[in-house]
């Protein structure tokens, strides 16, 4: 396709960035953001680009908009709105001051009930404005799978769908107004017709003028605009005469609101967006479809809507095999299956009683029989199971997305839309196109409406952009074949504007310029968008340009896991270490990060902490992997450990949230570690870190003098001396050390042959709070395993070497690992389990003792090691636990789970165990971080962050709780920053039980255990 490309992309001449800065610092309350990091981590979205900004805007208020907006307008500047930064196709990336309204313009402005109608600031995300409308009985049906992360202003500017769209529409059917500024500062309502007749004059001409246009080219519109529901590239020209399958009002009448809609910030910028709800649907059942071929999914698709369903969304075998490999969507997807399908629709029905939303899946059955595929449904009436199904499904793209090497799969024709009849064809034809230039696509989404998203495996870096173009001529051909529409779901941006003039024709590409330069004469609303593009396959403006290189580095762990290349066809890694990263695996670790944006979320899990304290891009996982991927890369400058990456790590508190969520598997605590070590190596350690780092080595000292080391909590004044001198918040009490260690004590099961239990005694349970390793040794003895404590030949307490990776002190921590493999390494060898009790600790052998280059015993030891409520449940789950448990005065326990315990999916095994305890009801915290992290919360500089991350949940969940109820949290720094800020006891889950054992049946069992030491 050789599109005419109407005019070349013209920026308006920018002034020097600073005197911008300089006038929006004089203007603006928000932030202003000119640094070289800040601007890098808005050149990017979750599209192939990446264009650096002028300039980044976090405006405080609208007015802050106002004035920004007059200041551009006096320089010249373009103006680039963004939400989420989501957007697959490159529209929020462009040398243009970026106005990020996420952060403090998300407020619900009014609701108004009997309308069915709520009114809200562009930045509200949709998960969290249908959180606040959910016990109002509705809801905004456009659930899009960024549902967590995407703000409403986003949603209208791509006018985008969710899964649902067949039953609700687009956004275009569901806004009903927006209050927008103009580029040249007019404000403006844009609605139904009724509203625009009180308009300003200068929009009562913009109306007269698209009324105009529309008319002249009313055969036009009707000629070339698709007629599917799931169209939305162009401006949408056909509000007087919508070519749309739906309706985009009751009545037929335009809504100039509509206009907006779709517009990616090119025409106005909208303050205010007034939205229609729909009822909260009261009944669903779900039938998932098992097929025996991709294209006999496709081929019934036609039949199934027929039966009026709210979604028909498709998974693929590619997709059902990279979700097995999930330990968390795996019994999930396989309670979904029938045999070893090729492909499954998920057919949803929803309805106002129970008895219909049943007979419908019954008919979903029937019609299956009647199609030739009888007993392929399998049935999901109840809630529980469609949510975590949905949930899988919604993850669709970032499951594909965890493919590592360079290949990766590309939107570009994602979201074609084409007539149901066409499906099966185009998805056949589709196909051979890709086997053709050597690649593969995965199929999977919305089947309901002609819309499945399909991303080819390409290398951008190497020859993609050629394949791109190929690819992309191919399936437009077929597209227009079909009468489909080329954008059908995430809009034009960078990479399909192109397209526009070859959708539309240059009739219509001239009345979308016309349309552009009547809102904003002065082009300057992120111009190069929609029309007066540049190439899709311009190569100076993709994120991995021509010459890309990660910088050459020597890493301290071990990243060949992603140094790999893949092959698409065959679906084969190369081993690891072969890729050929000049950083040794670290840079395609961090490039596995394609900016979706899902660290965003606030709804539930742990990932990011430091985000939900703060909102900030530069404090967020994908803020973080951008810094790191542009610093590694030179583009922050020569040297990789600078302070803009040390910034934005700095408020990471190593929660591993995201290593367990983040859909690509982004490890930052990981990077965190790798990147403080490189740190160190040029700039050193503080007095302070120091102190915390080695702080294993010289307990043993403190211990001996407990009232000198503590004294820094009494002897007023120290606590303020400590601030200056070590950087420790005044405000923290620190960590009491105990003379009476666990391990100090009188030998306690060390003397056990063969035992069936290691007890790995941390640092901090040891010196800090020994009755923990007293509780767990009683109950594991009382349940009449053999127990041995872990000890170190040498007289130092065995370590993890927590506190030295947490300093980047790696080589250190490689010590201290290589002391615990040897005293542990014989017990796993043989078959012990290797139980921990601070989940920091002992997740470090499973995990970082993994990146440390320790060897083939590290693997050993890693599979053995469990935190003692796993060990507890996992006897339990195989009828081996036989644990003397009697009530507790307390009948309600409040659980709150370390980050770690989160990360690695041990939080079920805890609510197991404590849930041994007869009459204990248990209640757990919807909460992430606890915001102390080890030293983090400490320390006088992260004082008040630490406490706003308490603050978000876990603080006043306990405080809430009744005085009777059992706080139960199993990290020390948890139950640090419990007591600090709710100045409530909160137990390890160890004490807990071992407070609940049945004291007879425990000394008999203490005996029998003495007796065999004996
Ligand atoms: C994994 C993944 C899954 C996705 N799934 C879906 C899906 O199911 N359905 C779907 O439709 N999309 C989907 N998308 C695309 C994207 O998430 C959506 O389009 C989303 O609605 C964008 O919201 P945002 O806040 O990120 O907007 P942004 O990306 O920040 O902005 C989107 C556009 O709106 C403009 N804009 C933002 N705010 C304003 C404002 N105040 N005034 C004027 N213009 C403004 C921007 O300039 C930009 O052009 C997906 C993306 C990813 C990465
Ligand atoms: S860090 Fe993970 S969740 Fe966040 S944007 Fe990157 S890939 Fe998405
Ligand atoms: S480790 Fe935790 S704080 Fe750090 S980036 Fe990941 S989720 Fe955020």
């Amino acid at each position: 396709m050789n599109a005419p490309l109407t005019q070349p992309l013209v920026f308006h001449p920018a002034p020097a960035q600073d005197e911008l800065a300089r006038r929006l610092r004089d203007a603006v309350r928000g932030e202003v953001l000119f640094d070289a990091a800040s601007r890098g981590r808005y050149s990017t979205d979750a599209s192939i680009y990446q264009v650096e900004p002028l300039g980044v805007l976090v405006p405080r208020t609208m007015d802050d908009v106002d004035a920004a907006l007059e200041v551009c307008r006096s320089l010249r500047v373009p103006v680039l709105p963004r939400g989420a930064g989501s957007s697959q196709c490159g529209q929020t990336v462009g040398a243009a001051l970026v106005i990020d309204h996420s952060k403090h313009l998300n407020a619900v402005i009014a609701f108004d009930p009997d309308a069915a109608t709520v009114t809200v600031q562009p930045g509200i995300v949709l998960d969290q404005l249908n959180a606040w409308l959910r016990d109002k009985g509705v809801w905004f049906p456009v659930d899009v799978s960024t549902s967590a992360q995407a703000t409403i202003g986003g949603m209208a500017g791509n006018n985008s769908c969710g899964s649902r769209s067949i039953a609700y529409g687009n956004m275009v059917h569901n806004v009903h107004a927006i209050d927008a500024t103009l580029a040249d500062g007019t404000q403006a309502r844009f609605g139904p017709e009724a509203d625009m007749r009180d308009a300003v004059p200068r929009v009562r001409e913009i109306v007269a003028a698209l009324r105009a246009i529309a008319a002249r080219e009313h055969e036009e519109i009707a000629r070339r605009v698709p007629h599917v529901m799931r169209r939305v590239g162009g401006y949408n020209v056909d509000i007087f005469a919508p070519q749309s399958e739906r309706p985009y009002t009751r009545d037929g009448s335009a809504n100039y609101a509509h206009l907006l809609v779709g517009s990616e910030g090119t025409l106005a910028w909208s303050r205010a967006l007034t939205l229609k709800l729909a009822a909260l649907p009261a009944h669903r059942t779900l039938g998932v479809v098992n097929f025996p071929t991709l294209y006999r999914a496709m081929e019934c698709a036609q039949h199934l809507v027929k039966l009026a369903p709210s979604a028909v969304e498709l998974v693929d075998r590619t997709m059902i095999d990279l979700a097995r490999s999930n330990p968390a969507f795996r019994p999930v997807i396989d309670a979904a299956l029938i045999g070893e399908p090729e492909a499954i629709l998920l057919v949803e029905f929803t309805s106002e009683e129970r008895a219909d939303a049943l007979s419908r899946l019954d008919h979903l059955i029937g019609l299956m029989g009647d199609l030739g595929l009888p007993g392929a449904v399998v049935p999901m009436r109840e809630a529980a199971p469609q949510k975590a199904l949905w949930d899988v499904r919604k993850a669709g793209l970032n499951i594909m997305m965890s493919m590592k090497g360079d290949g990766k799969p590309v939107s570009f024709i994602e979201d074609c839309a084409v007539p149901l009849e066409h499906l099966a064809d185009y998805v056949d034809r589709l196909t051979q196109v890709f086997a053709k230039h050597g690649t593969r696509g995965t199929w999977y989404a919305h089947a309901s409406v002609g819309t499945l998203h399909v991303r080819p495996i390409l290398d951008m870096r190497r020859d993609g952009a050629a394949k791109m173009r190929a690819i992309a001529e191919e399936a437009g051909a077929m597209v227009r074949e079909y009468k489909g529409a080329f954008s059908g779901e995430h809009g034009d941006g960078l990479v399909r504007s192109e397209w526009v003039p070859w959708q539309f024709g240059p009739r219509l590409t001239h009345a979308f310029e016309e349309i552009k330069d009547l809102f904003d004469p002065g082009r300057l609303m992120n111009p190069g968008k929609i029309v007066r593009s540049t190439r899709m396959d311009d190569a100076s403006l993709f994120r991995y340009k021509p010459g890309y290189r990660a910088l050459p580095l020597e890493t301290a762990l071990d990243w060949s896991e992603w140094n790999v290349h893949a092959d698409p066809v065959a679906d084969t890694l190369t081993p690891p270490g072969s890729g050929g990263d000049p950083a040794q695996g670290f840079g395609k670790a961090i490039e596995m990060c394609n900016n979706n944006g899902h660290c965003r979320k606030f709804d539930a899990g742990t990932m990011c902490p430091s985000y939900r304290a703060t909102r900030d891009e530069q404090h967020l996982t994908r803020g973080r992997a951008n810094t790191l991927r542009l610093a590694l890369s030179g583009q922050l400058g020569a040297q990789f450990a600078s302070e803009a990456v040390r910034d934005a790590l700095d408020l990471c508190v190593s929660c591993k949230g995201c290593k367990r969520e983040c859909p690509t598997g982004v490890d930052m605590a990981k990077m965190k570690i790798e990147f403080l070590h490189q740190w160190r190596t040029v700039h050193g350690l503080s007095l302070k870190d120091r102190l915390v780092a080695h702080l294993p080595r010289w307990a043993p000292w403190a211990a001996r003098w407990p009232w000198i080391a503590n004294a820094r909590n009494r002897v007023p004044g120290l606590a303020a001396l400590s601030e200056r001198w070590l950087g420790i918040a005044r405000e923290r009490s620190l960590p009491e050390f105990r003379r009476d260690t666990f391990l100090g004590g009188p030998a306690t099961g060390e003397a056990v042959d063969n035992p069936d239990v290691v007890l790995f005694v941390d640092t901090f349970t040891n010196y800090y709070e020994p009755e923990n390793a007293h509780a767990a040794l009683a109950v594991l003895q009382a349940a009449g395993y053999r127990v041995a404590v872990a000890r170190s030949p040498d007289t130092r307490p065995l370590c993890c070497g927590r506190t030295f990776l947490a300093s980047g002190l790696v080589d250190e921590a490689k010590h201290e690992a290589r002391r615990v493999l040897s005293a542990l390494a014989p017990h796993a060898a043989r078959g012990a389990s290797i139980v921990g009790l601070e989940p920091s600790c002992l997740f470090s052998l499973r995990d970082e003792f993994l990146s440390m280059k320790l060897g083939p015993e590290a693997r050993v030891i890693a599979e053995r090691a469990l935190l003692f409520e796993e060990f507890l449940a996992k006897e339990k789950r195989a009828g081996r636990l036989d644990l003397p448990l009697k009530p507790l005065t307390q009948t309600r326990a409040l659980l709150h789970g370390h980050c770690h315990q989160k990360a690695f999916d041990a939080m079920p095994a805890t609510r197991e165990v404590l849930a041994l305890v007869p009459n204990l009801k248990v209640d757990v915290v919807e909460s992430s971080c606890c915001g102390m992290a080890g030293s983090f919360g400490y320390e006088a500089r992260h004082y008040d962050v630490s406490m706003r991350m308490a603050e978000l949940s876990l603080l006043p969940a306990v405080r809430a709780a009744d005085p009777d109820t059992l706080i139960v949290a199993d990290g020390t720094s948890c139950r640090h920053q419990i007591g600090d800020g709710a100045r409530r006891e909160a137990r390890h889950v160890a004490r807990v039980l071992a407070d609940a054992l049945s004291t007879t049946r425990a000394c008999a069992e203490r005996s029998t255990a003495a007796a065999r030491r004996a």
